[in-house]
């Protein structure tokens, strides 16, 4: 697998409108094509375009039924994505997601036949590869892995490079991405290390994420 550079919007832009203008300068200006760009579902439809590689952020564990609210891998697969994140730690710690609720994300996700990012990482207080066992337990290994220590999400610190070297050779025999407020500045370290990026922040601001994901071109 080439390195993947994946773009969380999260909950951004709040309008259409902003978010086809984000993606049509990225459009225009990326080199590197191994980038997944992953908006809120609801504007999925209209952006998704040949050429880019686009994933949703979240996913049901269900094909279909009464659930509302809710979207199923099918669906996304259905529209056109390739990927799904699946267990970020925004959804794990303000959505209760469990690792068993997790387990059975990724289940229906490959079913679907798309690709999960698993995102997995500790927070401040916790043991780094206590955590780790029990967020890959019973995870088979066709899938790619974000490393993500919560203290590192959208604040501004990042992991030592030390640290997800150790992390990376713990899981050896996996795919994993580094996340936590990576920018155009830091990226190269981490890209030399891992298998990609997962970018929060940045990825709303076009000119940093191109910037980013062109680096690849240069390693
Ligand atoms: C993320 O959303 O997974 C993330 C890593 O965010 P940020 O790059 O803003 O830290």
């Amino acid at each position: 697998m080439n390195s993947l550079i994946i773009a969380n919007w999260k909950c951004n832009p709040a309008t259409l409108k902003e978010a086809q203008e984000l993606f049509s300068e990225i459009k225009e200006n990326i080199i590197n094509k191994d980038i997944v760009i992953c908006p809120p579902s609801i504007f999925l439809p209209s952006l998704i375009c040949d050429g880019i590689n686009f994933g949703a952020q979240n996913c049901f564990w269900k094909e279909s039924g009464a659930y509302t609210g809710e979207v199923s891998p099918q669906m996304i697969k259905s529209i056109g994505c390739k990927y799904v994140i699946i267990g970020h730690s925004e959804r794990r710690t303000i959505f209760n997601e469990s690792n068993d609720e997790i387990k059975s994300k990724i289940k229906q996700a490959k079913k679907a036949g798309l690709i999960p990012i698993v995102c997995i990482g500790e927070s401040k207080n916790q043991n780094t590869f206590e955590i780790i066992e029990e967020q890959i337990k019973d995870i088979e290994k066709d899938i790619i892995l974000a490393y993500e220590p919560l203290w590192a999400i959208g604040t501004g610190e990042n992991a030592s490079i030390d640290k997800v070297r150790e992390v990376r050779e713990y899981l050896k025999d996996r795919k994993v991405l580094y996340g936590g407020s990576v920018n155009s500045q830091n990226a190269k370290d981490y890209l030399e290390i891992a298998d990609g990026l997962l970018i929060g922040g940045a990825s709303l601001n076009a000119k940093e994420f191109i910037k980013i994901s062109n680096i690849l071109c240069d390693i």
